[in-house]
């Protein structure tokens, strides 16, 4: 007989850090045990033996989510020692190039489409006729504010983001009747390595166009996950939050300061 789902089972793909840590961390501290899925060992045992030591169960998985064939192998260890995750985030992503479109290079367009995208269908084609089977699954996708605008020398990042919410959508409309959900949550500027590191304008530049006037933080992200997944998240399904502290509702340069 298949494996049921476990409803309190959540698994998190880029949990090493930043928001994917923030997730599984929230989504521990309600009471799910937490799968922590990425490639940095090292990191993700720290952050497992965190949770345990606060008393969740935490268990680490390494897989590189752009290898499709790693993913299943990883996910059927996860289903033989664990159970079927009734809970899937979706948040492992990679930024840049920060080229302008005629720029970009084969390498980095596929490398950005393996994880943003492909890492998601890997996990989704996986878990979606488990789920299925046990009439339950709340899947999340991390996409991002450029997955509903565009911005210069972000097209790759933007095109792959803008993807994960037509994908978002359309597996919600096919697999809702199974009792499964499917949402997209869109950050701002969100203050993780991945702001710090690959974006190259200013911090005081980006924080003039934000209304909120600071970036956010991985846990106001995460609560929204924890939402989305929780008990009063179940009639959610296809939508695509923003969290962005006021950001896209912003076209001008600068924020009123009175
Ligand atoms: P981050 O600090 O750079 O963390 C990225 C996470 O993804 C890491 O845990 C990394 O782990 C994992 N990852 C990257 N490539 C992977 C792969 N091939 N296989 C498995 N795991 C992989 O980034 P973040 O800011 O937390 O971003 C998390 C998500 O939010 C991303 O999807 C990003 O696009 C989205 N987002 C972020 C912002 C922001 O401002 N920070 C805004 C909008 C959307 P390993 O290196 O250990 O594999």
């Amino acid at each position: 007989m298949a494996v049921q789902p476990d409803v309190n089972l959540a698994l998190v793909t880029g949990a090493s850090r930043g928001i994917g840590a923030a997730i599984a961390e929230a989504l521990a501290e309600s009471g799910r045990r937490v799968v922590l899925l990425a490639r940095d060992a090292e990191a993700l045992s720290r952050l497992e033996k965190k949770l345990v030591a606060a008393g969740a169960q935490a268990h680490s998985f390494v897989c590189d989510v752009a290898n499709g064939a790693a993913v299943d192998a990883t996910l059927a260890r996860v289903e033989a020692s664990l159970g079927v995750p009734g809970i899937i985030v979706n948040n492992a992503g990679v930024g840049g190039p920060f080229h302008r479109a005629d720029e970009v290079s084969n390498e980095e367009w596929e490398a950005l489409f393996g994880v943003n995208v492909d890492g998601v269908y890997h996990l989704c084609r996986w878990a979606l006729p488990r789920m299925k089977a046990g009439r339950y699954g709340r899947i999340v996708n991390i996409s991002s504010i450029q997955g509903l605008f565009g911005g210069a020398r972000s097209s790759t990042y933007a095109a792959t983001k803008h993807a994960l919410i037509g994908y978002t959508r359309s597996l919600a409309a096919e697999w809702g009747a199974f009792g499964i959900t499917c949402n997209a949550v869109c950050p701002g500027y969100i203050d993780t390595e991945m702001l710090l590191n690959a974006d190259p304008a200013s911090r005081t530049e980006l924080l003039r166009r934000i209304p909120a006037r600071r970036f956010g933080t991985p846990e106001e992200v995460a609560k929204v996950v924890a939402f989305l997944v929780g008990p009063h998240g179940g009639y959610i399904n296809g939508s695509a939050l923003v969290v962005d502290g006021g950001l896209s509702s912003h076209l001008a340069n600068d924020v009123p300061s009175e």
